[in-house]
């Protein structure tokens, strides 16, 4: 896995089609993944932020999300070969699971962005499982949704948390899970939902 550093995050040499068949793979042996989708923001944050750091070296990948960051590779004489964005991954990852029968869990947004989130998945993706979800604003000490993610062994886990939320929340708890791709997208459910 050759890696290029921007200011110390160490982002995967990949391209779009090569990081999907990569996931599919773990999806298809059931192996676990965290996924960080890092954007220009993230970097500088991750200068500042030594816990943020910690969560990132948790990761198994990060991609660049955004031109900034390719830019930048570029710039340091190491280029990437292209942008690898969250929201990018996301509809291309319910495409694999739509067409392989995956489940699916979504944690974030707000409760009627999340349910139009589903609404719009149920329509454009029908063959896909939708095991489980809960909004954003909860209780951050409370376990239920770790217990119900354990509990259902969903194949792909998708947090609309912003960052550093989302990161921090799958860094402290992915040694509890068994199987999953773990990935922060942002604000990509009030994209979805339109
Ligand atoms: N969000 C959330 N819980 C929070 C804060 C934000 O679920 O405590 C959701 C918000 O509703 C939105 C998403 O996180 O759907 C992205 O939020 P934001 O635009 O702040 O994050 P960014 O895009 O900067 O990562």
């Amino acid at each position: 896995n050759r890696t290029v550093s921007v200011l110390g995050v160490d982002f995967l040499h990949t391209t779009m089609n090569e990081m999907i068949a990569r996931l599919s793979g773990h999806l298809e042996r059931e192996e676990k993944a965290f996924v960080v989708t890092a954007n220009p923001e993230i970097v500088l944050h991750a200068q500042e932020d030594e816990a943020y750091r910690t969560y990132l070296a948790k990761a198994s990948y990060i991609t660049a999300d955004g031109i900034g960051v390719v830019k930048a590779a570029g710039l340091l004489g190491d280029p990437l070969p292209e942008r690898v964005t969250g929201f990018d991954m996301f509809l291309s990852l319910l495409e694999v699971a739509n067409e392989r029968k995956f489940s699916v869990y979504l944690l974030g947004a707000k409760e009627e962005v999340l349910e139009k989130t589903i609404a719009a998945i149920e329509r454009q993706f029908p063959q896909v499982e939708v095991a489980g979800s809960h909004h954003g604003y909860f209780d951050w000490d409370s376990t239920e949704i770790e217990d119900e993610i354990r509990l259902k062994k969903p194949d792909l886990v998708f947090l609309a948390l912003g960052f550093p939320r989302q990161e921090k929340w799958i860094a402290e708890r992915y040694d509890q899970f068994e199987k999953g791709i773990f990935m922060g997208i942002g604000g990509s459910f009030d994209v979805l939902a339109g």
